[in-house]
């Protein structure tokens, strides 16, 4: 079974997606039987699963309106998934109206759904990429964003649980693909960045990362060190890394109704000097 769009884009319905598995987890509608059927087997390893995706999500949201209150003006979201409101520019244009975003994500279900990303303020601008994250360069340079953005002033560099889903194959890829991004903004950017990490449930990360196979997606989890180096040279932010839940709560209780192992990912914000 597969379905086209409009454009001829085939969603490959009869596949489980990273996006939709992630859309089912976040309680969204755009998810189909194999996506349900790859969430099911994750959560029978990982029942925290869905706990760990709304964390994830609200990561977004407080770092998105902490920094648009710091004065950025301008986002880059890469991997910013299917659209689940709040997004990143409603958060940032209610603190900010003429905040302007770029989104990007390489699955076209993402992209069939951009419209929804794409309604900015009158004061604001949105607008959307499709594009891998293994070619920096090219999102770097893609006109919509050269459009969108001013980069000459500083840009707040959004990876929200993108990259575990990009391996190193023993040639530390991921972290040259994050510090290209980072060379092509000026100081006082900023990168927030959250990422799944085996510290304290490998066995569930492990059962994990075999599903995801199966559907046809590589991820790796990384330890705290390998996701500190995300940041070098740059200045982390206060309160440092911390487990997603635990970056600046809004409430003091919203840091421990989860455990480490349950939310499995780390979240950081740090500035370009
Ligand atoms: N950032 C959102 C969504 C995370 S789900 C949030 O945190 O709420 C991860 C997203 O990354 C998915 O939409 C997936 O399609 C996208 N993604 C995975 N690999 C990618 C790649 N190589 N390039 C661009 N996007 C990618």
């Amino acid at each position: 079974m597969s379905d086209h769009t409009a454009s001829g884009v085939d969603l490959r319905l009869d596949r489980a997606h990273s996006a939709r598995i992630y859309d089912y987890f976040l309680g969204g509608k755009t998810n189909f039987l194999a996506d349900r059927m790859a969430a099911g087997s994750v959560l029978g390893v990982f029942p925290a699963a869905l706990v760990a995706a709304r964390i994830n999500r609200e990561f977004m949201h407080r770092a998105t309106r902490f920094l648009t209150e710091a004065g950025i003006r301008q986002f880059l979201d890469i991997g910013t998934g299917i659209p689940t409101s709040p997004n990143l520019h409603e958060i940032a244009q209610s603190v900010a109206p003429d905040a302007r975003v770029v989104y990007t994500d390489n699955d076209p279900i993402v992209l069939a759904h951009a419209a929804a990303l794409l309604q900015s303020t009158p004061e604001g601008r949105t607008a959307y990429v499709q594009a891998d994250a293994h070619d920096p360069g090219g999102i770097m340079a893609a006109p919509p964003l050269l459009e969108a953005l001013d980069l000459t002033r500083p840009v707040g560099l959004s990876l929200n649980a993108l990259m575990h889903f990009v391996t190193d194959d023993g040639r530390g890829r991921a972290h040259a693909i994050v510090d290209t991004l980072k060379d092509a903004v000026p100081s006082g950017s900023t990168l927030a960045m959250t990422h799944a990490t085996p510290d304290f449930a490998p066995e569930a990360m492990r059962g994990i990362i075999e599903i995801y196979a199966d559907a046809g997606t590589e991820l790796q989890f990384r330890s705290r060190t390998e996701f500190a180096r995300f940041f070098d040279g740059w200045e982390l932010l206060d309160p440092g890394i911390t487990l997603s839940h635990q970056w600046r709560p809004d409430r003091p209780e919203d840091a421990t109704h989860v455990t480490d192992a349950e939310a499995a990912c780390y979240a950081a914000i740090a500035r370009k000097p």
